[in-house]
């Protein structure tokens, strides 16, 4: 597939080689829908001389992503819901049976841009039962979040995700100023994160156990951050391929006698989530799972229980087809809020 770039003056052609039969689809509405508005519209690119930064983050949070991992994770996940109903079993006696019956979760945090909202919104979580939060504050003020959270709650477990903002010596400060707010993990500190080797040189001097994995698509992948020392690895289970890949991964950290934490996308991620809480009820390497704050729309699904920190999810997913137009997605660029991408591209705009 040829694509051709110009502006008044001159003009540039490129290729995309078509890995796969038949989907130049994909590739044309990549560009389309995703690089074509955001270098226009969203960052105002007008030289060729400025995007380069622009394009590894676009690699990172759409590419690497890999859409064709993605494809196969809903479509792979499906098949297990299908078998499970066909043998009329629950999901968890199809990934083995279960060892518990509740999955202990933690309440994962939209960004705040006030301290005074994040900590009526902990207050919130707390009072519903929470006793473990992750926050997603911009890395600048991370620390002051911690300290401000950490000062009115002494009891809560709290984990930080910082998204990949830091080099090396910038996420050992981190890790050192953290520290004395007793946070359970950091996660994605270093840019990029799949940085193996400068993980590895983290995880040895950080007083903090390092958790990452969201942004890994291959069992080497996972291999590698799991010889780099991490605490906690963090597989999503509707970008990696489903939840075959899931379960070796699952072995691989217990090889390793590691943790699992997997990621899901709170607000969004509700059948994943429903998969990953069966998972969890069915492996003792999967410490905790990411969980919304917010309630989710019971209408649409058939809700987990929550209790208490603790979650016992259906037994497989139901969605009331009736309603869907009310949730029908909603197309917008975004690419993920990785912290010095938009400090980098206000420059552009
Ligand atoms: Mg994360």
């Amino acid at each position: 597939m040829y694509v051709k770039l110009s502006d008044k003056e001159s003009y540039g052609w490129g290729e995309s080689l078509i890995a796969g039969s038949g989907i130049i689809g994909a590739y044309s509405s990549i560009i389309r829908e995703l690089i074509k508005p955001l270098i226009e519209e969203k960052y105002n690119i007008r030289s060729p001389f400025e995007f380069e930064e622009v394009f590894e983050k676009i690699m990172f949070s759409a590419g690497n992503c890999g859409i064709v991992t993605g494809a196969i994770s809903a479509v792979e996940m499906a098949m297990w819901g299908l078998k499970a109903r066909k043998m009329k079993i629950p999901l968890y006696e199809l990934f083995g049976g279960k060892i518990k019956d509740y999955v202990k979760v933690y309440g994962s945090f939209p960004r705040f841009s006030k301290i005074d909202d994040l900590i009526k919104a902990v207050e919130f979580t707390v009072n519903k039962g929470f006793d473990f939060i992750k926050l997603h504050q911009p890395p600048s003020t991370t620390l002051e979040a911690v300290k401000a959270v950490r000062e009115r709650f002494k009891e809560i477990k709290i984990a930080v995700d910082l998204n990949s903002p830091f080099d090396l010596s910038e996420a050992k400060n981190f890790a050192d100023k953290i520290a004395r707010y007793e946070v359970e993990w950091i996660e994605e500190p270093l840019w990029p994160p799949n940085d193996y080797f400068a993980l590895e040189k983290l995880t040895k001097v950080s007083p903090v156990p390092i958790a990452a994995g969201e942004n890994e698509y291959t069992l080497y992948g996972f291999r590698k951050l799991l010889e780099s020392g991490v605490s906690y690895i963090q597989p999503d289970v509707a970008k990696i391929g489903g939840i075959s890949k899931f379960l070796k991964v699952l072995d691989l950290a217990s090889s390793y006698g590691v943790k699992v934490a997997p990621h899901d996308r709170p607000d969004s991620s509700i059948v994943s989530l429903i998969y990953t809480l069966n998972l969890a009820l069915t492996r003792n390497e999967i410490k905790i799972v990411e969980y919304p704050i917010s309630d989710l729309p019971k209408d649409l699904f058939n809700e987990p229980t929550f209790e208490k920190g603790y979650v016992r999810p259906p037994e497989n997913i139901e969605i009331n087809n009736s309603i869907l137009n009310k949730y029908s997605y909603i197309n917008r660029i975004r690419v993920l809020h990785f912290s010095d991408l938009n400090d980098k591209l206000i420059k552009y705009g």
